[in-house]
């Protein structure tokens, strides 16, 4: 789909007419924050590998140690903002109130550029949770490694979803069905490659949502979609929402 103002007026017209919108980002869009991904080339911590540490397995073994990582990385998360794509999406809320973050990134960018809607798929860094009561809270670098829980001294996990863990069932379970009754979803940042958010895109097809990609490269799911919109969504997104003003 060539890139030109055609596209961008067939979407100011979507954009107008549809009920409920949904961005399904991933970790592209925080990427463009300057939010380190722990995968790929990123190298080690210390000398482990942080996509081995950050697993249930390894958490269950040395909770210390895997939360130590973890306050490394809320540091290195807190030094960033959000940009210009996580603007854009939270503006494109104030004006369609039924829109939808669904979102894979644990940094918290969303709710800090003023989105309300969201659902963390994968949780939310800054948080702790208790596996045993079901205690959700914050923690802080002063307290002992590994930080327990206050209702039931069990050790708290971080509240991110780690590798060998499923995404919680109230989560999902919410994201199928705002993803099943959405009318046009922009898909963000996201190689669509990761299980099962990458599904996601599927159950709103099957409700004849538009589904509109944002991508700098071609995904595995570019060919469902309507409109692949290949470049930075920190550039795309703005002008995207503009159009809600134009109209
Ligand atoms: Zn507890």
């Amino acid at each position: 789909m060539a890139y030109g103002a055609n596209y961008l007026a067939q979407l100011g017209e979507l954009l107008v007419i549809s009920k409920r919108i949904v961005f399904l980002t991933g970790a592209g869009i925080s990427k463009e924050s300057g939010i380190p991904t722990f995968r790929g080339d990123s190298g080690l911590w210390k000398t482990y590998d942080p996509a081995k540490l950050a697993s249930l397995s390894s958490f269950l073994e040395n909770p210390s140690l895997v939360w130590e990582f973890y306050y490394y990385r809320q540091n290195l998360i807190r030094k960033c903002q959000p940009n210009p794509a996580h603007m854009a999406i939270s503006k494109i809320e104030r004006q369609k109130v039924d829109t939808w973050v669904l979102t894979q990134n644990v940094d918290n960018l969303h709710k800090m550029a003023g989105s309300k809607n969201i659902i963390e798929l994968h949780g939310n860094i800054f948080i702790a949770k208790c596996i045993q009561c079901g205690y959700e809270g914050n923690v802080n670098v002063n307290m002992a490694l590994p930080p327990k829980c206050p209702n039931c001294e069990s050790v708290l996990k971080p509240g991110t979803v780690l590798f060998e863990e499923p995404i919680p069932q109230k989560e999902w379970d919410r994201a199928i069905e705002i993803a099943s009754s959405c009318d046009l979803m922009f898909i963000v940042g996201t190689s669509s490659n990761v299980y099962p958010a990458n599904t996601l895109p599927f159950h709103a097809k099957d409700n004849n949502a538009f589904l509109v990609e944002v991508n700098p490269e071609e995904t595995c799911l570019s060919r469902l979609m309507d409109f692949s919109l290949k470049g930075s969504a920190a550039k795309i997104l703005p002008n995207i929402s503009d159009l809600l003003n134009q109209t």
